[in-house]
């Protein structure tokens, strides 16, 4: 049994990580405020409320115009670096779904990789710099391992959403190059990064998603 995400699906997909960012409010805000500015959360909440809003109309658009329509939002509604790193993440996503109706798990792999890609570019960030990556490059890693293995798309929507949470409290244990963190004496060493722990409830939701597709 294989899974397809259609736009409509990848919209259910953002009310329901907008419902687990707003649920972890005080612990983000926390994270943030132990390493960072302290507005990480309400920076994401800002970008999602407004995806939210535009549900119905990202909805109906093909899904490389729906992750270009969320570039675009995010870019202007996130402040801070998040708002960046995800604009450009999903500007190219677009550009990796072009000509697609639909996301199977070989162009769902695709596009995440895409964001990574993009997120690492824009931030001139690697995997271990303690940030938002430290949980996608894992999953992404994950996702094309399970690929290779050929395992059934139940086992690849687990093993990718444990990776990304094995990936954002892997940031415990590191000291920050990039971001604000890096502004700490400590380097935020024995504090989770705000941006990977997020990263992870995105993910998380996204493969959550992916399975109950399957049982369609
Ligand atoms: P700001 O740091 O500008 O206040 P946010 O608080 O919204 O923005 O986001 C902070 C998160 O952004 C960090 O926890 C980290 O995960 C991520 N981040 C910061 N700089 C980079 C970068 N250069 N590359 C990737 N992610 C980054
Ligand atoms: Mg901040």
């Amino acid at each position: 049994m294989a899974f397809i995400i259609t736009s409509e699906d990848y919209t259910k997909y953002l009310v329901a990580a907008d419902k687990k960012i707003v649920d972890n409010k005080d612990y983000v805000t926390e994270l943030d405020l132990a390493t960072g500015d302290g507005d990480h959360w309400s920076n994401m909440n800002m970008g999602f409320k407004k995806l939210v809003e535009n549900a119905d109309k990202l909805a109906a658009l093909n899904i490389s115009d729906e992750f270009k329509e969320i570039g675009k939002i995010m870019m202007s509604v996130i402040g801070g670096s998040s708002g960046v790193l995800y604009g450009s993440a999903y500007i190219g996503a677009a550009k990796a779904a072009k000509g697609m109706h639909s996301l199977d798990r070989d162009s769902l792999c695709t596009v995440l990789k895409a964001m990574l890609d993009a997120i690492m570019e824009r931030g001139q960030a690697k995997p271990g710099f303690k940030t938002m990556i430290d949980s996608l490059y894992p999953a992404v890693v994950e996702y094309e391992k399970c690929i290779d293995e050929n395992v059934s798309d139940e086992v690849l929507c687990e093993r990718v959403k444990n990776a990304a949470i094995d990936g954002a409290n892997s940031t415990a244990g590191m000291e920050a190059i990039k971001g604000r963190a890096t502004y700490q004496t400590d380097k935020g060493i024995g504090h989770l990064d705000p941006g990977a722990v997020t990263m992870s409830y995105q993910i998380s939701v996204l493969m959550d998603t992916a399975k109950e597709k399957i049982l369609e």
